[in-house]
C-alpha cells in the first residue's frame, strides 16, 4: 500500500543543497520536489544507540531538515562495537551531543534538536509532537509500549525496529494512515513476561545487525516522509543474519488491540514499568534459566499429584488477591514476608521452590531472595496467575 507524502515540499533548493543531494535528485522518483519533502521534514530519533546511530547517520546524510535526538545516556566504550556514530575521543560524553557533532561534520544543513532526558509519560507527549515521523530505536518494553501509544495519540507515524544476537525485525506502525493498518500493541498485545527476553547487554548483539535494521527503518523513513514506494505498514519485516534470509510477514490490525481496536480500554498513558514488570537486575538475573511456564507447572503439579515429584508452590501475592482467583495447590506467603525474612523460616530446606504472583514480577524478586539463601533449584513461573488463567483455567476471574 502506498501513502501520500508526510512533509510538504520546501520553496527552494540552494545551489549548495542542489550539488550535495545531487544523486538523489537524479532518480525520477524522488527528484526535486522528493529532496524538498526532505528538507522541510522533521523526525524524531529516540535512541543514539545500536540502532539510532546508523539512522541518524543516513537521515542526515540524505538531508532530513530537522533531526531530533531522544537520549540521556552517555557514550561508554561498549558502544563503539556497532554505535558508529560515536568514536573515542566521544566516551563519557553525552550521546546527544556526541550524535549531533557527527551529524554537524556529515551535514551542516541539518538542524538537530536535543531531548537530553529519559522519556517518560510527562515529557514523551510534548518531546513527540511536532514531529512528522518518529524512529523507535528503543531497547526496552516499557518505552516501546509508550511511543506506541503516545505515537497513536498524536497520530504520528513511527518506523520501528529491534535487534538481538543475529536477529533483527522492523515494521512501520501508522493506523492514522489506515484504517485497517495495526499499531505495536496489534502485533504484540503483551509484553513478555520479566526475565524471559533478555536485552542485548545480557545476550550480545552481532554489530554489524544495527546497520541492517537501522537502514530499513531510514528507507521507510523516507519512502514515508516523500510518499514513495510502498512502505511497510501492516507488514513485519524479519531479518535472520545467519541465514542471510529476509521474510515479510503481514501484520492485520486486532479488533480487539486494548489501544486501537473498537472497544479500547487504553485512552491514555498508562503505567508502563508496571505494564512490562520491569524488575529489577537481581530480579531479572535470577529468572535467566529459573522461570517455567504455567503449562511446565501444570505437568509438574500432576507429577505431584502422582507422588512423581515434590515441590512447594508458593504464592506470593497477597490475601484479597488470592480470594479472586489462585494455582490449585499454592501456600500464600506475601512478598513482604520474603523481605523482612519471615518467610525463609517457613520454607523447607529439602524440596523445591516454586514461586508465582499475578504476572511474574513480584516472584522474580522473590525468586532472587531465595536463591540468594541458597535454594539453587527454585524456579518461578513466568506470566503467572494471569497466564494460568488465560491458558489453564480460564474458568476463574482475572483482576
Ligand atoms: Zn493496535
Amino acid at each position: 500500500m502506498s501513502f501520500p507524502a508526510l512533509v510538504e515540499p520546501a520553496a527552494e533548493l540552494t545551489i549548495d543543497e542542489v550539488r550535495r543531494y545531487s544523486r538523489h535528485l537524479i532518480i525520477p522518483d524522488v527528484g526535486m520536489t522528493g529532496q524538498k519533502r526532505l528538507k522541510n521534514a522533521k523526525v524524531l530519533v529516540i535512541g543514539a544507540g545500536g540502532l539510532g546511530s546508523p539512522a541518524l547517520l543516513y537521515l542526515a546524510a540524505a538531508g532530513v531538515g530537522t533531526l531530533g535526538i531522544a537520549e540521556f545516556d552517555t557514550v561508554d566504550e561498549s558502544n563503539l562495537q556497532r554505535q558508529v556514530i560515536h568514536g573515542v575521543s566521544d566516551i563519557d560524553k553525552s550521546k546527544a551531543l556526541s550524535a549531533k557533532e557527527s551529524i554537524a561534520e556529515i551535514n551542516p544543513y541539518v538542524e538537530v534538536v536535543l531531548h537530553e532526558e529519559r522519556l517518560d509519560n510527562d515529557n514523551v507527549m510534548s518531546v513527540f509532537e511536532g514531529y512528522d515521523l518518529i524512529i523507535d530505536g528503543t531497547d526496552n518494553f516499557a518505552t516501546r509500549y509508550m511511543v506506541n501509544d503516545a505515537a497513536y495519540f498524536l497520530k504520528i507515524p513511527y518506523v520501528w525496529g529491534s535487534i538481538y544476537r543475529f536477529d533483527g525485525q522492523a515494521s512501520v506502525f501508522a493506523p492514522s494512515l489506515g484504517e485497517d493498518l495495526p499499531c505495536y500493541r496489534c502485533l504484540y498485545p503483551e509484553p513478555p513476561p520479566p526475565g524471559m527476553v533478555p536485552s542485548c547487554a545480557e545476550g550480545g548483539v552481532l554489530g554489524v545487525l544495527c546497520a541492517s535494521i537501522g537502514s530499513i527503518q531510514v528507507n521507510e523513513a523516507i519512502k514515508l516522509l516523500t510518499g514513495i514506494g510502498e512502505p511497510i505498514a501492516g507488514k513485519l519485516m524479519i531479518y535472520d543474519a545467519l541465514e542471510m534470509e529476509y521474510r515479510k510477514l503481514k501484520v492485520r490490525k486486532d479488533p480487539n488491540c486494548a489501544l486501537c481496536g473498537e472497544n479500547a480500554t487504553v485512552t491514555g498513558l498508562i503505567d508502563y514499568d508496571a505494564f512490562c514488570g520491569a524488575v529489577s537486575d537481581e530480579a531479572a538475573e535470577a529468572a535467566v534459566g529459573s522461570t517455567i511456564s504455567v503449562v511446565q507447572l501444570e505437568h509438574m503439579l500432576k507429577e505431584r499429584d502422582n507422588g512423581e515429584r515434590d515441590f512447594v508452590l508458593v504464592d506470593v501475592r497477597e490475601p484479597n488477591e488470592a480470594e479472586i482467583n489462585h494455582i490449585p495447590g499454592a501456600v500464600l506467603i506475601p512478598k513482604g514476608e520474603f523481605l523482612n525474612g519471615n518467610a525463609l523460616s517457613q520454607l523447607p530446606s529439602d524440596k523445591q521452590i516454586v514461586m508465582h504472583c499475578k504476572s511474574g514480577v513480584r516472584s522474580a524478586e522473590t525468586l532472587a531472595i531465595v536463591k540468594g539463601a541458597g535454594y539453587s533449584d527454585a524456579v518461578h513461573v513466568g506470566g503467572g496467575v494471569v497466564a494460568w488463567v488465560s491458558q489453564i483455567d480460564p474458568s476463574q476471574p482475572t483482576y
